[in-house]
């Protein structure tokens, strides 16, 4: 809406990252700022006719940020319509607004949701680069996107703050100096509320309520809710919530939050063998500056060494018995590949044969041999910050991940894949028909077995990778990802 700050110059920085915007690096981007006082947006008696108009300043400050133009229709050109037959509005469900600033700005995010579909459409922009200060206003806008099927990608910019921490806010020029010092407040005791053990509890919320007050703010609501559904957090068990707050600092409104994380975000990547699981989380764990956990190469490399020791691979006694002799460690390259040693041995390679490929599944239903690796894997990822691939990290290794999918393809089309991996890897690859049936095995096998099979996890989202390349893959992850962790909570790493 204009009256442009740091705020929006990190938006525009953003968009014109080549990190984040890939055809940066070919020229062919152009970072547009639109710049629109939105009536729909304002209820009758809100600031619509005071709001900062200060379009000459903004142009210099756009482009000073990296802008290569700026667009500022009339409300003519947006809404051609109104005031004749009336028009076409975006109607946000209500489930998105019962809490934070819903209740009190009815109208308020049907007026966003209805001119933003309209920017859009104007646009086509790729890229859609919105601030993370309005958490819910970003929230609402992308499953917009998402259920309209609207051709563009959205990323958020964690909050920009002044030097006293406040939010940047084009309203901020509304605060007289002694407001100004009083609104600090806001964020200082959001704050020290999310130091708490649990930061949602009835009390804990009342007692920063009353202490808003004390600051001389007057306090619209405070509430903690999950930052995805923006409804209260069904458990105790939940890992990241939502704290917000919306004060009256004389009579100008400021909204402000924290998030609160139980611990780093996991991101679970399970399906059938061949569906690019491998290159996918790699890619990703690269992309998100996630840890990067291959599980099947631990199931294959116990199996390698089983092999190794002639072991009946029925036997679960003697499996058993010798599983102790086993010391499986992981490396991580700075390729980000990952190594595998067995022993001090390095089998990165051998646990790839076709001969460890056709015996991993029945290792694997061992539950002996789930529960050492299955412990294994939790303890690296305790901690969180990782991205795990394999069979069953949504539904039995880390069922409370906060990003959960379900990564498939036609069986032609994996067996097809598998080929050509071997081809790369220097093996001798059978003919398509013959992988094909191979792997309708594994398939089989994985998901029939008694101990954590292969299935969807209730919550997983299926992606279906036949028609996508690996970049198109990454990327609706990627997009899932977001939909779940704020760049605040966990920032994408900078190249
Ligand atoms: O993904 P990859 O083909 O390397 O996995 C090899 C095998 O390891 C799978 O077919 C499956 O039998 C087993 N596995 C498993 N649980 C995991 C990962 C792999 O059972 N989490």
């Amino acid at each position: 809406m204009g009256a442009l700050h740091a705020g929006h110059a990190a938006l525009i920085a953003k968009a014109g990252s080549s990190h984040v915007n890939p055809s940066v690096s070919t020229g062919q981007v152009a970072v547009l700022v639109s710049i629109f006082v939105n009536p729909l947006q304002f209820a009758p008696g809100e600031d619509f006719e005071n709001y900062p108009r200060q379009l000459h300043q903004d142009v210099l400050f756009a482009a000073r940020a990296g802008a290569s133009a700026i667009w500022a229709p009339s409300a003519e050109e947006i809404l051609p319509e109104s005031g004749k037959s009336g028009i076409f509005r975006v109607a946000v469900p209500d489930v998105l607004t019962t809490y934070l600033c819903g209740p009190s700005r009815s109208a308020h995010f049907d007026g966003v949701a209805t001119v933003v579909a309209r920017l859009l459409a104007f646009v086509q922009p790729h890229l859609l680069v919105l601030g993370e200060k309005d958490w819910q206003q970003l929230v609402i806008l992308r499953r917009m996107i998402v259920e309209l099927g609207l051709p563009v990608r959205v990323r958020g910019v964690a909050t920009v703050r002044e030097s006293d921490g406040l939010a940047s806010s084009s309203r901020n020029r509304y605060l007289s100096q002694e407001e100004r010092l009083k609104a600090r407040g806001l964020h200082r005791r959001l704050l020290e509320q999310s130091t708490s053990a649990y930061p949602a509890s009835i009390e804990g919320l009342a007692l920063l309520r009353q202490r808003l007050k004390e600051d001389g703010l007057t306090v619209e609501y405070v509430e903690a809710v999950n930052p995805t559904t923006l409804q209260p957090p069904q458990t105790k068990a939940h890992k990241l919530i939502l704290l917000a707050a919306a004060v009256r600092c004389g009579t100008t409104r400021l909204i402000d939050h924290i998030f609160w994380a139980a611990r780093k975000p996991i991101v679970a990547i399970d399906g059938p063998a061949g569906a690019g699981k491998s290159t996918v989380t790699r890619a990703l764990a690269d992309r998100l500056g996630l840890l990067y956990l291959d599980t099947g190469a631990m199931y294959r490399a116990v199996t390698w060494f089983l092999l190794n020791q002639d072991i009946n691979l029925a036997d679960r006694h003697a499996i058993q018995l010798i599983l102790e002799k086993v010391n499986l460690q992981l490396e991580l390259l700075p390729d980000g590949s990952q190594i595998v040693c067995v022993n001090g041995r390095n089998v990165s390679e051998a646990i790839r044969s076709p001969r460890v490929t056709a015996s991993v599944s029945a290792v694997a239903a061992h539950h002996c041999v789930r529960q050492v690796l299955t412990t294994q894997q939790r303890q690296i990822g305790d901690d969180g910050g990782l991205i795990a691939e394999g069979r069953d990290i949504g539904t039995a290794v880390f069922p409370d991940a906060e990003v959960k999918i379900f990564l498939t393809a036609t069986p032609a089309e994996r067996a097809r894949r598998r080929a050509l991996d071997l081809q790369r890897r220097g093996f001798a690859a059978p003919d398509l028909d013959r992988l094909e049936l191979q792997i309708k095995e594994r398939d089989q096998l994985d998901s029939s077995r008694e101990e954590a099979p292969l299935v969807k996890a209730t919550n997983a989202v299926e992606v279906v990778t036949d028609s996508m390349d690996i970049e198109a893959v990454v990327s609706r992850i990627e997009d899932l990802f977001r939909l779940q962790i704020p760049e605040e909570v966990w920032p994408t790493p900078m190249c």
